[in-house]
């Protein structure tokens, strides 16, 4: 193991809690379904098993079709297929379809390797988020560039980071659905022109939104999704988002591990 990934590691509480090969982890009730299937922690440096249910791809329901633009959506409802990505940036730096851009200070539209395999997906952004213009720059996101590292990857190496909603909701306030309606159509876009091979989606609003459910976290994770629009057939993984997991949550850590090895053994190999 690199220092780097021990560091990662360390971050997920993935070091000190190793057990033995063939000795399940006791998973609490609470947890779900989903979870009592996962046995092991993958072996030290090798691919994780991947669960039963990976074969068991669920079909899912996907972010709000293209249909009709929402009554005032104004720019978001606009069709967005003939624009590049740099285009769709810009039109995103220009929304004003919902009233979230009068208390942004910017948007936030995306970071990462465009020709990334892994894309994550986030909620929406925070306070940090806002003042610097990406996703994922507070706490919460140097864990997750920790969990990340810890299979490999980061935001410059085979990742693209995003978010539901491009404008920081006030006082880290719950995205409104009409705010997500509009928003929605510069997500769809971005999954469209950077074509991962697995989406990984943190977090329960992130998760229901794209899924298009309302189910929990804890049902959802531990298999796998697909993401469905045109010709593109995506898996989507679900895991907690690590705003949640820095609350001290050790065994939801521990899941959360499970989920980025479920993600890594989904997306096929790097190409
Ligand atoms: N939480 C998110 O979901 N996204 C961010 O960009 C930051 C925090």
């Amino acid at each position: 193991m690199n220092p780097r990934q021990r560091r990662a590691w360390a971050a997920l509480d993935i070091g000190p809690a190793w057990v033995r090969r063939h000795a399940p982890r006791p998973v609490p009730p609470s947890a779900g379904k989903a979870e009592a299937t996962v046995e092991e922690r993958p072996p030290e440096g090798a691919a994780a098993r991947v669960p039963a249910q990976v074969r068991e791809a669920v079909p899912a329901t996907v972010l709000p079709g293209p249909g009709k633009p929402p009554a005032g959506s104004g720019i978001a409802g606009a069709d967005l297929s003939t624009l590049d990505l740099d285009a769709l940036r810009q039109r995103v730096a220009e929304c004003r379809a919902c009233r979230l851009c009068e208390s942004r200070t910017q948007t936030v539209f995306g970071v990462g390797d465009t020709n990334a395999h892994w894309m994550v997906v986030g909620e929406a952004p925070g306070a940090e988020e806002d003042r610097l213009g990406e996703p994922f720059v507070g706490q919460a996101g140097r864990l997750l560039d920790a969990m990340l590292a810890a299979v490999g990857l980061g935001r410059d190496r085979g990742v693209y980071i995003a978010n539901v909603l491009k404008c920081r909701p006030p006082g880290n306030r719950n995205p409104a659905p009409e705010e997500v309606e509009r928003c929605a159509p510069y997500l769809r876009r971005q999954v469209e022109l950077l074509r991962p091979k697995l989406i990984l989606v943190v977090g329960r609003f992130a998760a229901q939104t794209l899924l298009g459910t309302e189910a929990s976290i804890a049902s959802l994770r531990g298999r796998v999704h697909r993401y469905r629009a045109g010709d593109l057939d995506v898996p989507v993984v679900v895991t907690y988002h690590p705003a949640y997991l820095l609350r001290d949550r050790h065994e939801d850590k521990a899941r959360c591990w499970e989920d980025l090895c479920l993600a890594r053994a989904s997306a096929g190999p790097r190409g």
